[in-house]
C-alpha cells in the first residue's frame, strides 16, 4: 500500500495504474467508510483513498478542530483491504497560499443542509473537483448516508464534464440502526439512546406510507414528535424528490426522506428511500 502525502508522489503511482476506483473520505474510518472500500475493490482494479479533513467544508463555529482523528488505525484497516495507494495530504498541499478558485453548485446547495450550512457544500466540491484532477479515477464511491452531497457531486460532475463516474453506495448502520458516523463518537451514552430517534422516525416514514399516508406534511409532524421526544433539536426533516431534492407535498415510492437533528451540539444526518 503506498502512502502519499503530496499531489506529486500520489500521481507517480497513479501513471502506470488504470481502472482506478477512488473512495474520499475524512478518515476515523468505521464501517461505512470500509463498505465503499469493499465495493470500490469489486467494481475496480485499483483502489485509492483519500483521508483528509477539509478545513473549507466547516464553517468558523463548527467542530474542525475537534473532528476524530486517528491515522494510524485508518491505515491499518484500509491495509486489510488491500488498498492500493492513501492520498493523506496536508493543508498547504490543498490550499496553498494564493489558492483562490471556488467550485459552486447552484440552488440544491442553498437547501437541506445548505440552510444551516451555507458555505459547506462549496468546501465539499471545491475539494472534490481538486481531489478528482488528482486521481482522475474511472469512479468515485460515496454514500448515500451523506445524500444531499451526493446529488450536488452528480450534479457537479455533469456540469463539469467530469470523466469519472459517481457511484451512491447504500448507508451502513449500527446493529440498533444508527447510522454510522465519525461524529458518533462525541454521544454520550445517553445521547446515544436518544440518537436512535433519527432512525426509528425514518421507520415510521416508512410505516405510514406502508398503511397509505401519502401527505408528507403529515408524516414529518409524527417525525417531529418522535424526535423532540428524545430531546433532540430538529435542523429540518423533508421529503424530497430524489434526483432534484424538491420538496414532496405527496409522497411517491422512491422519494427520499432527509433529516438533521442536533443532539446535545453534535449535528447527526440520517435518510431513507420511501419503498
Ligand atoms: P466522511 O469521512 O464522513 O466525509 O465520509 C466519507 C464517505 O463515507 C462519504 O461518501 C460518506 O457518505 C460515506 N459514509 C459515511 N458514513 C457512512 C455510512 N454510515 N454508510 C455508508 N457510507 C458512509
Amino acid at each position: 500500500m503506498e502512502l502519499c502525502k503530496t499531489i506529486s508522489e500520489i500521481r507517480q503511482w497513479l501513471q502506470d495504474w488504470d481502472n482506478i476506483g477512488f473512495v474520499p473520505t475524512m478518515g476515523y474510518l468505521h464501517a461505512g467508510h470500509l463498505s465503499l472500500v469493499k465495493t470500490a475493490r469489486k467494481e475496480t482494479e485499483h483502489v485509492v483513498v483519500s483521508i483528509y479533513v477539509n478545513p473549507s467544508q466547516f464553517a468558523p463555529n463548527e467542530d474542525l478542530a475537534s473532528y476524530p482523528r486517528d491515522l494510524t488505525r485508518d491505515l491499518k484497516l484500509l491495509q486489510e483491504l488491500n488498498v492500493d495507494a492513501i492520498f493523506f495530504p496536508d493543508d498547504r498541499e490543498m490550499y496553498p497560499r494564493g489558492f483562490k478558485t471556488w467550485i459552486k453548485v447552484d440552488k440544491i446547495t442553498q437547501i437541506l443542509c445548505g440552510k444551516s450550512r451555507p458555505t459547506h457544500f462549496q468546501g465539499v466540491t471545491t475539494i472534490v473537483s481538486k481531489l478528482l484532477n488528482i486521481i482522475e479515477p474511472e469512479k468515485m464511491f460515496m454514500g448515500e448516508k451523506d445524500f444531499q452531497q451526493l446529488v450536488v457531486l452528480k450534479q457537479m460532475a455533469q456540469d463539469l464534464n467530469f470523466k469519472t463516474e459517481i457511484v451512491g453506495c447504500p448507508i451502513i448502520r449500527e446493529k440498533d440502526g444508527l447510522a454510522m458516523s465519525s461524529r458518533n463518537k462525541f454521544l454520550s451514552s445517553q445521547n446515544r439512546k436518544n440518537a436512535l430517534c433519527l432512525y426509528h422516525s425514518l421507520q415510521k416514514a416508512q410505516e405510514m406510507f406502508d398503511e397509505g399516508i401519502r401527505d408528507s406534511h403529515k408524516i414529518i409532524r409524527t417525525m417531529t414528535k418522535i424526535i423532540e421526544r428524545s430531546n433532540c433539536k430538529i435542523d429540518y426533516i423533508e421529503a424530497v424528490n430524489p434526483f432534484t431534492l424538491e420538496h414532496q407535498d405527496h409522497l411517491q415510492k422512491g422519494d427520499r426522506v432527509l433529516l438533521a437533528v442536533f443532539i446535545d451540539g453534535t449535528r447527526l444526518i440520517d435518510n431513507r428511500e420511501i419503498r
